[in-house]
């Protein structure tokens, strides 16, 4: 057989697998849709949070860890800058999900943090105006990721280490023989055979996975850059966080450090709130006035500069299950199969570490990372 493995969907995830495939020494071919990095599926945008006191449960803390070292040796290994720590806050009523969940994790995992009250965030933080009752987990191992050049640097390395990277290659059908070896892969161009598959489609699962019947849901997220009332100062990323805010009402929204520096606007978007649910072909790309006004609205009950004016707005995409966990496994019937999905708007984080375990999985058949949590079995009627 020509490959070892075929890697379907060059975003977040499949770029990383490539990367730790080629690294291994495997003969990895990788298929993608688009270009390199592109803005149209789910990991673009300049800026993602990683955080390691976890509020939607503490299982995600020891992936998180490896993932910061992963996302280290990224750097180390191809010069790239992609992380940038600049300190986190999760900010709520004390009962919020962000902060009980976020507190949760951080006790059982023994993570260094704070918790502050409204005076002492609004005083550490002046852009913040919480209301009576707020308070916040304060870490300093939270920050973000730059998605394209982590992509980037993820692909680079790849192809560096021996990957065969096609883009604008749309993998339009395949198949794994019953004999639990050996995968065909039918493109516009050609047919690709290998021992291994392994699937990291984004919002195109559902379609590409079709037939496991995983319950995913595409949903339409949108991007705001603000021009803050009264300039970015407060915001420069050494003296403003990343950060979720969880409204009264359970509404969550987060934001970025003004990462761009002067004149560049800062990052707001709520999260999962008013998804609508899409496909990556009837998505609306069209930003509306009327979003605008909302986000703005609602961002400035936390962080009163966010009233200004939006500069920029792009549309995203979230692949959600149920229980917004993930879905990583072998595939049940057809074990050469092993797929990630359903990244339910909080996977990007874990892009480094989500490789290395789809790695094990298709060269190993299985993997010490605990992804116990991410079964596709619990779906089961
Ligand atoms: C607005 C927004 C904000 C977010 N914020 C955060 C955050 O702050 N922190 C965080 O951790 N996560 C965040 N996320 C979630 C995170 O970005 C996603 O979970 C992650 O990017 C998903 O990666 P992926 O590889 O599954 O999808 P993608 O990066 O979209 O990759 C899937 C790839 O598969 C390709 N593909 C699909 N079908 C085919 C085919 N048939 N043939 C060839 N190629 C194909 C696509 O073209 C695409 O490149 C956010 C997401 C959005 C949309």
């Amino acid at each position: 057989m020509a490959h070892d493995v075929i890697v379907l969907g060059l975003g977040g995830m499949g770029s990383a697998v490539a990367c730790h495939l080629a690294e291994r020494g495997a003969r990895v071919v990788g298929l993608e849709r688009f270009g390199p990095a592109h803005d149209q599926g789910s990991s673009h945008g300049r800026s993602r949070i990683i955080r390691l006191a976890y509020f939607e449960h503490p299982d995600y803390v020891p992936l998180l860890v490896r993932a910061y070292e992963l996302f280290e040796k990224l750097e180390a290994d191809t010069g790239a800058r992609v992380l940038t720590l600049t300190g986190g806050l999760m900010a709520g009523r004390e009962r919020s999900a962000v902060v009980s969940g976020s507190i949760a994790s951080a006790r059982e995992h023994d993570l260094p943090h704070e918790v502050l009250g409204s005076a002492d965030i609004r005083q550490r933080f002046p852009a913040f105006d919480p209301g009576e009752g707020v308070v916040g987990l304060y870490e300093d191992s939270a920050g973000f990721l730059v998605p394209e050049d982590t992509v980037g640097a993820h692909l680079r390395r790849a192809a560096a280490t021996g990957a065969d990277l096609r883009f604008e290659e749309p993998a339009l059908a395949w198949s794994a023989h019953a004999s639990g070896d050996g995968v065909t892969v039918t493109t516009a161009r050609g047919t690709y055979e290998a021992s291994r598959l392994v699937v990291t489609a984004g919002s195109w699962a559902p379609v590409v996975l079709e037939e496991l019947g995983l319950p995913l849901v595409v949903e339409r997220q949108v991007m705001y850059w603000i021009d803050p009332i009264g300039g970015v100062e407060p915001f420069l990323p050494d003296r403003f966080p990343i950060y979720i805010y969880e409204l009264p009402d359970g509404v969550q929204f987060y934001g970025f450090p003004a990462q761009d520096g002067p004149p560049g606007g800062i990052k707001v978007a709520f999260f999962r709130h008013n998804s609508v649910v899409c496909t990556p072909e009837t998505i609306d790309r069209t930003v509306h006035q009327r979003e605008i006004d909302e986000m703005r609205e609602f961002g400035s009950r936390g962080i009163p500069a966010l009233a200004g004016e939006c500069i920029e707005a792009k549309t995203c995409m979230y692949t959600s299950t149920p229980d917004e966990h993930f879905v990583i496994a072998l595939q049940p019937d057809r074990p050469q199969v092993a797929l990630a999905a359903g990244f339910s708007g909080h996977g990007f984080k874990f892009t480094s570490v989500v490789g290395e375990i789809l790695a094990d999985l298709a060269l190993d058949g299985k993997t010490s990372h605990p992804i116990g949590l991410f079964a596709p079995d619990r779906f089961a009627p």
